[in-house]
């Protein structure tokens, strides 16, 4: 059975809402990834058959990765479209926020978005989502916006409208979102609601190959030398460091999407339960976090990084050089970890160790 999570009273007032417009906007966070573009894909899909004219606008490119997800060619892109977005935002009755939880992270967009009239309905698994939404359906116990856009519309009433196309969108965010089902997904109503998607008959092998292992030659080569030059092993502390600068990844032809699950990589290794990657963008350092347990690295990016997201599975900015980013990096270690020297083991005396236990 799948519980009603969802106050009813929000439901309603959604109902009422969608029921009283015609144009409705659906947008997600910058760089949007999996699960931003399957959950608003699939609830623009279902507006759509309700007869809605509905548009996802995204503040920027969606990742060539992804675009096997069904509708993207459809996508409004600000930065692209940016007169052709102005205009439908400000044509909308109804703007939906899809897994984000404050306005600076739809950059731009969010000053677009801020002092228009329609009303904003906020659909995500943030913590902390900022005060701005009329109607605030925020749950971050679930494992993706797309296993709560389903929950949103099952309390709808609307499974009948989630075809085979809205159901391949929405298997696509709940897979990305738990790394392939390791994470996240602990709650078997999760499974419940992956056999309703699964009776639409998507291409479920398919959809995943395309979500979780599709990577350019390119893609490889930069994860292989990422891992076997630059990973910085600190067990004292359980951590690993990945940098990678605006000339590495060049020397790659690095595009975006290229490293999505790298910062993933180093957990594989026992005794790391955190992991952070530092990416020169062309005006920022990007920070890209993972964790397993109870150590939350949302909370390293909003006091360091300026950023936030969930415990396991977090992000920030930099601004400055890419040394002084690994310098902040090293603050954090001497902050949580005062007694611990923060000296990187160098992966040969690793073997050398590992080497020695085995003679023992
Ligand atoms: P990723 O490491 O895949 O870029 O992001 C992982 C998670 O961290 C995202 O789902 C999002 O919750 C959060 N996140 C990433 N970048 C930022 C950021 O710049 N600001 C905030 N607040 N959260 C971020
Ligand atoms: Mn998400």
């Amino acid at each position: 059975m799948i519980n009603y999570i969802i106050d009813q009273t929000t439901i309603e007032r959604l109902r009422a809402l969608i029921n009283g417009v015609q144009r409705i906007v659906i947008t997600c966070h910058k760089s949007p990834d999996g699960d931003a573009l399957g959950s608003t894909l699939a609830l623009c899909h279902v507006l759509r058959r309700l007869g809605k004219e509905a548009t996802v606008v995204t503040p920027d490119m969606a990742p060539k990765s992804l675009e096997f997800i069904p509708g993207l060619r459809d996508l409004v892109v600000f930065t692209r479209q940016e007169l052709r977005a102005k205009h439908i935002l400000n044509d909308a009755q109804l703007i939906f926020c899809l897994d984000f939880n404050s306005l600076h992270r739809i950059d731009r967009l969010g000053e677009l978005v801020a002092p228009l009239k329609a009303k904003r309905v906020l659909i995500d698994h943030h913590l902390n989502p900022e005060d701005i939404f009329d109607v605030v359906i925020s749950h971050p116990e679930v494992s993706s916006t797309c296993e709560l856009v389903f929950r949103v519309l099952l309390q709808l009433g609307m499974l009948q409208f989630i075809d085979r196309q809205t159901a391949s969108c929405l298997y696509v965010g709940m897979t990305t979102d738990t790394g392939g089902f390791a994470y996240s997904c602990d709650s078997p109503e999760f499974y419940e609601i992956m056999s309703l998607i699964m009776r639409r008959r998507i291409d479920r092998v398919f959809l995943y190959n395309k979500a979780m292992n599709t990577f350019s030659a390119d893609s490889l080569r930069l994860q292989g030398y990422a891992i076997s030059q630059k990973m910085q092993l600190f067990p004292e502390q359980g951590a690993s460091l990945i940098a990678l600068t605006k000339e590495e990844l060049e020397r790659y032809n690095y595009s975006r999407g290229d490293t999505e699950s790298l910062v993933n990589k180093p957990l594989a290794i026992p005794g790391i339960y955190w992991s952070v990657f530092l990416r020169e963008d062309a005006d920022k350092i990007k920070v890209s976090c993972r964790s397993q347990g109870s150590f939350s690295v949302s909370d390293i990016c909003a006091r360091y990084f300026n950023g936030g997201g969930h415990e396991n599975a977090a992000g920030g900015d930099f601004i400055g050089t890419m040394d002084e980013a690994v310098a902040k990096f090293h603050q954090v270690l001497a902050d949580l970890f005062p007694d611990v020297p923060a000296q990187p083991v160098e992966q040969q005396s690793q073997q050398d160790n590992n080497n020695e236990n085995e003679i023992e």
